[in-house]
């Protein structure tokens, strides 16, 4: 045991951010705000919390708040962190991410996805607990991201401000008397920006060791990326060169598909001295799961990571000598018309060549490395310099009510980039028709609830209105599933039997549609898991209960894990129902028009209707239905979803159907109210 810890406090000495300590504790003494830039795996993350806790920089009851992007970040440089000092998770280092918090009054450094450092703001408008808040992977401008910047600025700002009233002699609170420190930590060249932002705060650069890259790109384009990425990884591996490789793919979907097809070859024609380890990471993996990337192959194995532009920088995997670089990444992109509400969707982008620099970096932290563009020179060329920053592409509506909630208009705020005009008027009009504002644009009480729910305003508006329609236990199950981080349908694997899996899961299926499929699959999994719970108990047993779950999912093609973090989530939005005053127990029994009614008042704005030839148009736009869905083939007049998939065309996920009245009825009252 002393022996690793040795090991540990070892290799953080040799990290390239180790000599930079004194002037990073030294800069943040004298400086509100610092600046951090240094190229991925030099230490930033794990080390600067440390270095300041360990200079004394924080009050003894203060906290070091680090924000991440991604949920997978937060929760394994956490658990990282807490190895290195020596500490249980939880204890003194821990992490909150949404529905998840692993912290306790100890906690002195905590990780947050930026999105629930945010949330911490609903109930702690000054964030009084913090000393110092980093925001890390400030490159990626997230949108939450940026909004949490203003934020802080502000916080800043007041919390260093003398109070109103000298004469009263009022004795500034502990928090008051220590203003809150902001860092921003980024892997790029954005450096200037983020100072003249933090009022010309000092930068600090920490210098990375990296050895050359040599780059490959394709000779012409490629239109099968899996297909040319499987070909260069079999490639590089019959050539039998030491060293991981590292496969950069939009999306979950992908990553899955290549890692079976890698096994499936790799095992068809395996080589007598060379094994093939496949581990894929992307954020909707279990943390277990996630861990396997990053731990060592055994002997005479190449290790294949196969990850979204998680790895691209915010962790880092040791021994990766090759990257193949698709060129594409999986982007959220908002549709806001001139008029009307807009339409978010996720699909394949082309990414930047600063992610297409970052990414090809990745091969060199351990030695010389090979890059394997999957795309011409020309394409790189033609590449935008940067990524366009989450607030000038997404759907603002979330940022927008939260702020309205915290008392601020968007316009008001003191953000990097403004956002365009026409999202925030599509996003107004959105928090219009679900009620959570009202004509003058102040916060209604629905509003304040909903900002309240760590819900998408849809769901939380869903939510709410189950109440009115007294079916809030059916209801809640619904949102908590479509609020799990994967999916309870997944894509079946080629090698799993589909005809099996589709009698498995049809036996589920609802006529309505998707939602209350879901419920129904919902309730199976509640009725095995309580009969298990008073059998287990009966007998005195403990932990046989998961293990039952799992087998019965895997016999109806389920997936447990997305089922079992869906009942954490609800018991969570349980608690915060009740909070709220709504009896989350309120049931309707086998209808299920109060639960289709309640999800139409928060997909409103999520519908589409069926043309004369058959086709759907939500708005103007043209839409199918995803073949996943139970309904289609069906095709009913009017349908609302979840989401909005580009693959070939607009495949709008997660749908149910309605009856057209509603959207007349809907439309009327609306036209009155606007
Ligand atoms: P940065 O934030 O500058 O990209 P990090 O602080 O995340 O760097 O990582 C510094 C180094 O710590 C990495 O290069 C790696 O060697 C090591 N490291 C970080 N996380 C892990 C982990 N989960 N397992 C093993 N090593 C890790
Ligand atoms: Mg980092």
């Amino acid at each position: 045991q002393s022996g690793k810890l040795m090991a540990l406090q070892r290799s953080r000495e040799l990290l390239p951010i180790w000599p930079g300590k004194d002037a990073i504790v030294d800069a943040v003494k004298h400086s509100d705000s610092v600046v951090i830039i240094g190229e991925p795996g030099s230490g930033k993350t794990t080390q600067v919390p440390q270095y300041l806790l360990d200079a004394g920089l924080i009050s003894p009851e203060g906290l070091i708040a680090v924000t991440q992007p991604r949920k997978v970040a937060a929760t394994t440089i956490a658990a990282r962190v807490a190895q290195e000092r020596n500490a249980k998770l939880g204890s003194e280092v821990g992490y909150a991410i949404r529905f998840d918090d692993q912290s306790s009054p100890e906690t002195r450094i905590k990780f947050y996805t930026d999105g629930m450092l945010l949330r911490e703001m609903l109930n702690d408008s000054q964030l009084k607990r913090c000393d110092v808040v980093i925001v890390d992977e400030a490159h990626e401008r997230t949108l939450r991201t940026d909004v949490l910047l203003a934020n802080l600025k502000r916080i800043q700002k007041a919390r260093s401000a003398e109070p109103n009233d000298k004469k009263e002699g009022k004795r500034k609170e502990r928090w008051e008397r220590r203003p809150l420190k902001i860092i921003v930590m980024s892997a790029s060249l954005q450096a200037e920006r983020f100072s003249r932002y933090l009022n010309n705060a000092p930068v600090l650069y920490v210098k990375g060791r990296q050895h050359p890259v040599r780059l490959f790109y394709s000779k012409t384009s490629q239109e099968d990326y899996l297909d040319s990425a499987l070909r260069t990884f079999f490639q590089i591996h019959y050539e039998k060169e030491p060293g991981d490789v590292l496969i950069f793919l939009p999306g979950q979907e992908d990553i899955e598909n290549l890692a079976s097809t890698i096994k499936l070859y790799a095992a068809q024609r395996p080589m007598d001295s060379l094994d093939v380890a496949v581990r894929p990471l992307y954020a909707a993996l279990p943390v277990a799961k996630q861990h396997e990337a990053f731990y060592k192959a055994p002997q005479n194995t190449r290790k294949c990571v196969l990850a979204t532009n998680i790895a691209e920088t915010s962790v880092t995997i040791p021994n990766i000598r090759f990257v193949i670089d698709c060129g594409l990444c999986n982007e959220k992109r908002y549709l806001a018309p001139e008029k009307g509400p807009g339409i978010e969707r996720l699909s394949p982008t082309e990414i930047s060549q600063s992610s297409a620099i970052q990414r090809a970096g990745r091969a060199g932290r351990d030695g010389p490395g090979k890059c394997f563009r999957l795309y011409t020179e020309q394409t790189y060329k033609q590449l935008l310099p940067a990524q366009i920053p989450e607030i000038k592409r997404c759907d603002l509506n979330f940022a927008i009510l939260q702020q309205k909630s915290f008392g601020y208009d968007i316009e008001e705020m003191d953000l990097m980039d403004k956002p365009e005009l026409n999202a925030v008027k599509a996003s107004k009009t959105i928090l219009k028709i679900l009620g959570a504002v009202n004509q003058q644009f102040e916060i209604t009480s629905v509003g304040k609830l909903m900002a309240k729910l760590p819900l998408e305003p849809h769901l939380a508006r869903a939510l709410l209105q189950s109440k009115e329609n007294g079916c809030t236990k059916e209801v809640i199950s619904i949102v908590s599933i479509l609020s799990a981080s994967s999916k309870v349908f997944y894509d079946l694997p080629n090698n799993e039997d589909r005809e099996a899996a589709f009698q498995a899961r049809s036996k589920f299926h609802h006529p309505s549609g998707d939602h209350l499929t879901l419920l129904n699959v919902f309730r199976a999994y509640d009725e095995i898991s309580e009969g298990v719970k008073s059998s287990s108990s009966s007998n005195g047993q403990n932990g046989i209960g998961r293990g039952e779950r799992k087998e019965w999912c895997r016999r109806q093609f389920l997936n447990e894990r997305a089922l079992a973090e869906a009942t954490r989530i609800r018991d969570q939005l349980e608690r915060a129902c009740q909070q709220a005053s709504i009896d989350p127990k309120q049931s309707c029994g086998d209808a299920h028009e109060p639960v289709l009614k309640s999800l139409f008042r928060g997909l409103v704005h999520h519908t589409a209707l069926k043309q004369l030839d058959g086709s759907y148009k939500a708005g103007e736009l043209p839409i199918k239905i995803h073949p996943s869905s139970v309904l289609c083939d069906k095709k009913p007049t009017g349908l609302m979803y979840e989401e909005l998939v580009l693959t070939s065309f607009h495949y709008a996920r997660c749908v149910s159907a309605f009856p057209p009245a509603w959207q007349m009825e809907w439309s009327d009252s609306l036209r009155k109210s606007l």
